[in-house]
């Protein structure tokens, strides 16, 4: 186990009680118009369209791959199948597959459920130095009871807010673009490394959903692009993943993408009971909060430079797998966004922003992620290579979709 954290990660913020909460200013309640009669997706959505009975072109998506990823029995078959096919391809490895941590319940439950299964997975985390205490402790008890190593790239502290403070002071609105690249590569690398044939995908589109298109945007070349052109120090620890390298571990390393939740019945709110009970797990108060930077770029950053709001995406998947009612997604998306003052305060510090600065950042007006050098142009024209890709299971079928494909710009005007 070599899991290193950056002091100031556990030191910051280990009193958490009595927060003071902020919400962004001129927040606008998310749904606006027609509302989808079966999830919460509103007009506002890029590329939606309803049918004759109000319901969205989302949840049809939702229904094509309900059918084309079953749960149940047909499911189980699908996974005793991958899993004795992992077994097969690593009998002679010390790991069957690597799976991505973050000390959230989507990780923290397949790493279980792989040991279950009897297979042998090498965790993978990125450490981007703004963790929350809560979920570094939850990597350390899942992983020290189920006994699994864990595999960690630690970014250089200062060159991670060099990176953070280029993609804010830039304009777009991706700024957590270099911590999902980055994980990406650790995966890779901890696959290339012990020479591992498959990495564990902890995505579940029946809890978190798949983002419209243009809500996120990220590659290797964007997150370097922008970075030359308002960072200040060159990048030595930041793990990017360039063309060269995805091409060669999509294509020629062998590498397959499983993605197990898609044929469990998973449901989250039994899923988290049973982590606190059997590892001590925590919540730590909402989805994909378990990282401060991640924290601020969902309940501050996004709700005030655009017209959405993250919580959509989770609470609409939800409604369509039935794991929750409509009213109560409504509800739900009825409480604005918050955000802890001292997550914001945090933001501020590390990144180096004035009060003035940071309001000045905040109100820049949106450019989008086409005014950068990306690898999109590539994916476009290389489509058929990644259709053939995405049937290897080399890459998720989200990518080849949104990348592949001439596409939004990847910018709402603010409603209003
Ligand atoms: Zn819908």
């Amino acid at each position: 186990m070599t899991l290193e954290l950056m002091p100031e990660a556990l030191s910051t913020f280990a009193n958490t009680t009595a927060q003071q909460f902020i919400t962004p200013p001129n927040y606008k309640k998310s749904t606006t118009g027609q509302v989808c009669s079966r999830c919460i997706y509103d007009e506002s959505t890029p590329s939606i369209v309803f049918d004759a009975q109000g319901v969205c072109n989302y949840c049809n998506l939702h229904d094509v791959m309900d059918a084309q990823y079953p749960t149940g029995a047909k499911g189980h078959e699908i996974l005793m199948a991958q899993v004795a096919q992992m077994k097969e391809r690593g009998k002679n490895n010390a790991f069957d597959c690597v799976i991505g941590v973050s000390g959230g319940c989507d990780s923290s439950y397949l790493v279980w459920q792989l040991k279950q299964w009897g297979l042998r997975p090498l965790a993978a985390h990125f450490d981007n130095t703004w963790n929350s205490p809560i979920a570094t402790q939850n990597i350390y008890k899942v992983l020290n009871k189920l006994d699994v190593e864990l595999f960690t790239i630690v970014a250089d502290s200062r060159e991670y807010n060099d990176i953070c403070r280029a993609f804010m002071l830039s304009g777009v609105k991706d700024i957590e673009a270099p911590t999902d690249i980055a994980l990406a590569a650790t995966c890779y690398k901890a696959a290339e490394k012990y020479n591992i044939p498959y990495i564990i995908n902890g995505h579940s589109f029946r809890t978190e959903g798949v983002s419209p298109h243009g809500w996120i945007y990220f590659d290797g070349q964007y997150v370097k692009s922008v970075h030359k052109q308002y960072g200040t120090m060159p990048l030595k620890t930041y793990p990017n993943l360039d063309l060269f390298n995805f091409i060669k571990w999509t294509a020629f390393s062998g590498i397959a993408q499983l993605r197990p939740l898609y044929h469990l019945d998973y449901d989250k709110e039994a899923t988290k009971k049973f982590l606190a009970q059997e590892f001590g797990w925590e919540w730590y108060g909402g989805h994909h909060l378990e990282n401060r930077f991640t924290a601020f770029y969902h309940s501050y950053f996004i709700p005030r430079r655009t017209s959405y709001d993250m919580r959509m995406l989770g609470f609409a998947a939800c409604t369509r797998s039935g794991q929750m009612t409509r009213d109560e997604a409504l509800a739900e998306m009825a409480k604005p966004p918050q955000c802890e003052a001292d997550v914001i305060q945090l933001v501020k510090t590390r990144l180096g922003f004035s009060d003035e600065e940071f309001e000045r950042v905040l109100d820049l007006p949106l450019v989008p992620y086409t005014e950068f050098k990306t690898y999109k142009p590539f994916f476009e024209k290389a489509r058929p290579f990644f259709w053939l890709m995405y049937k290897l299971d080399r890459v998720p079928k989200s990518f080849y979709l949104k990348y592949c494909f001439p596409g939004s710009q990847g910018v709402n005007k603010p409603a209003g």
